[in-house]
């Protein structure tokens, strides 16, 4: 009997699955408890603006999320019909990535009438709208302060213990582990030993108000300004378009990236000024004055995040619990992964609902044999491109590339337009108790056709296709180098 639903991490994967699983199995389960267990004593998340593509919106308006953010007025991010992609050799617009579809209103579902562009946010205001969110269902807790160290399955009982560092003890019947890339549920419970690792890049990310720059933005909302030293991401985040967002992604060693976190100020001015050196090698030979200025600006405030992955294989479950997310399957930011995780527990709630006279065990092979292949090839294809990518292109090679990009983003609008109408919440799921359309191996319903987009770039494709459908995720399965700068930018902001 599944009553008290147990979940590690304040994340987005941890509130959307509160959210996903109270929507889900509320109705089949009314007296149903969803407590989440966050290790920090207040909300808060490291800053930075999250793209959110017209997936991931669909979702956010199914659980009232979008009707929460909508509270924060300006702060509730800017809606990005477009990310117009600029050379910063010539200053010329090259192409644009398309969020509003044939009739500019963007995309959904064709029978619902809903429509959804992309949008950027804090991430910070995201959060706290999906706690909103979370408190409206009503069968909702956040704790906070309560870090998750064991777990103890109990023995001939559907119970499983939780223990925290503060030594109380918390008892659910399903253990969620949404606790991030580190995951304490994986690593000191359901898959010991399997760490995380770095991957060999850094986002560096800043942000700065538009009125401490002289030059006038050349871009509407979002822009990518390629180089020949990779790519920078410049965006607005908030409706009066007061500040602005910019991030490229760098190669580095670990323990240069590491003492680019947690220090104190001093050091933290030292660090900014060595990345602004980074980035004004990068893109201050731009022609156009805003990225100029941006690279060599003393009022951007440069950070930088190391990006560690979590390996391919391993464990996702044991009896009661299970991890969701980063926590199972971090990767590399090839696009937008957040949806990864949102997917992730749509598709484990409903399996789970079609499923609920089974063992708990039955529903998470089910979900995992389903899920792994798309997520493997994710993975894997992303690795590969980024490793591909940030190669110091020479004049006639940036010239060439530049020329490409209008064919390649024309080429690819079919696939884009059916990624942004995926559903996780529609799309075929194994069968179970309560109705259900069989499926194999993969839960993407055009995996194939991309694939054979992916196949072209990975050697080690599985024929699975990533799992997810939205945009972004549709232009990283470009094989061309290109494209998959535009992706790792368009994504990469701040963890
Ligand atoms: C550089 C970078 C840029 C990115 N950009 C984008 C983007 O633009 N768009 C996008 O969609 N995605 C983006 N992503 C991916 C996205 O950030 C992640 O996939 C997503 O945040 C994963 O959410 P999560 O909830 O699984 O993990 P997290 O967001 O890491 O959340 C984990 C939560 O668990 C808590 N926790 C950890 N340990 C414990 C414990 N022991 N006990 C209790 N609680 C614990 C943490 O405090 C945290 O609240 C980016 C990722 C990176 C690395």
């Amino acid at each position: 009997m599944l009553q008290d639903i147990i979940i590690i991490g304040s994340g987005i994967s941890g509130l959307s699955a509160a959210l996903a699983f109270s929507h889900y199995l509320t109705p089949l389960i009314p007296d149903l408890r969803i407590t989440i267990f966050e290790l920090h004593p207040v909300p808060s998340t490291s800053g930075g603006a999250l793209s959110l593509s017209p997936v991931a919106l669909r979702y956010f308006d199914l659980f009232g999320v979008l009707d929460e953010l909508e509270n924060f007025g300006a702060d509730s991010g800017i809606d990005v019909d477009a990310v117009e992609i600029f050379s910063s050799r010539t200053g010329k617009a090259l192409s644009h990535l398309d969020f509003s579809g044939k009739h500019g209103l963007g995309y959904g579902d064709p029978e619902d009438g809903k429509r959804y562009k992309a949008r950027r946010v804090m991430r910070i205001n995201l959060s706290l709208a999906m706690m909103a969110a979370a408190e409206k269902r009503g069968n909702i807790k956040i704790v906070f302060g309560k870090k998750f160290v064991s777990a103890v399955q109990l023995e001939n009982e559907d119970r499983i213990e939780v223990h925290f560092q503060d030594e109380s003890i918390a008892t659910g019947n399903l253990l969620l582990g949404c606790d991030g890339v580190w995951s304490a549920t994986r690593r000191h419970f359901i898959d010991p030993g399997r760490q995380a690792e770095y991957t060999g890049f850094s986002l560096v990310q800043g942000t700065v108000k538009t009125a401490c720059l002289r030059a006038k933005p050349h871009f509407r909302n979002s822009s990518l300004n390629l180089s020949k030293a990779g790519s920078l991401l410049v965006t607005f985040y908030e409706k009066q378009r007061q500040e602005i967002f910019a991030s490229a992604m760098v190669e580095c060693r670990e323990e240069s990236a590491k003492d680019h976190t947690g220090l104190g100020k001093w050091k933290k001015e030292i660090i900014n000024r060595s990345l602004r050196g980074e980035m004004s090698s990068r893109f201050s030979e731009s022609v156009i004055p805003f990225i100029r200025e941006i690279a060599t600006s003393t009022e951007v405030d440069w950070m930088m995040y190391p990006i560690y992955q979590v390996p391919l294989g391993g464990n996702w479950y044991t009896h009661r619990a299970i991890l969701l997310g980063d926590a199972a399957h971090a990767m590399l930011p090839r696009d937008e992964s957040a949806a990864y995780a949102i997917d992730d527990t749509i598709l484990l709630a409903r399996i789970l609902a079609n499923n609920l006279d089974s063992p708990l065990e039955t529903t998470f092979q089910i979900y995992d044999a389903a899920r792994r292949s798309d997520i493997s090839h994710a993975f894997r294809d992303s690795f590969k491109l980024w490793q591909k990518r940030n190669t110091d292109a020479g004049p006639i090679e940036a010239w060439f590339r530049e020329r490409l990009i209008p064919f390649q983003i024309r080429n690819n609008q079919m696939s884009w337009k059916a990624a942004f109408e995926y559903d996780a919440n529609k799309a075929p799921i194994p069968g179970g108790s309560r109705a259900s359309t069989p499926i194999n191996g993969s839960l993407r319903p055009n995996s194939k056709s991309r694939s054979s987009l992916y196949s072209q770039d990975t050697t080690t494709s599985s024929g699975g296709g990533s799992v997810n459908n939205n945009q972004l995720r549709e232009f990283s399965s470009c094989s061309q180098p290109e494209i998959t700068n535009m992706m790792n930018n368009l994504v990469v902001i701040e963890k």
